[in-house]
């Protein structure tokens, strides 16, 4: 299973993640991105988006 972690103090909730999650695990809420823990399929697609460097995914 893949554990996505947004680094709140690095996001600005520009949203580019959101748009970029073909799981649709993100949504921005009080200006922070916030993931889901379950549904990701380890593209990485949001990791080369995030202009901020503020998303980590890691599989166990
Ligand atoms: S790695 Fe892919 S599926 Fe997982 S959160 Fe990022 S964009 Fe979504
Ligand atoms: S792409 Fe990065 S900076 Fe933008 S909302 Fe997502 S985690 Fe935050």
């Amino acid at each position: 299973m893949y554990v996505v972690t947004v680094d709140q103090e690095l996001c600005t909730g520009c949203g580019e993640c959101v748009a970029a999650c073909p799981a649709q695990i993100f949504i921005v809420e009080g200006g922070k991105a916030v993931a889901g823990q379950d549904e990701c399929l380890g593209c990485q697609g949001c990791v080369s988006v995030c202009p901020s460097e503020a998303i980590k995914v890691d599989e166990y």
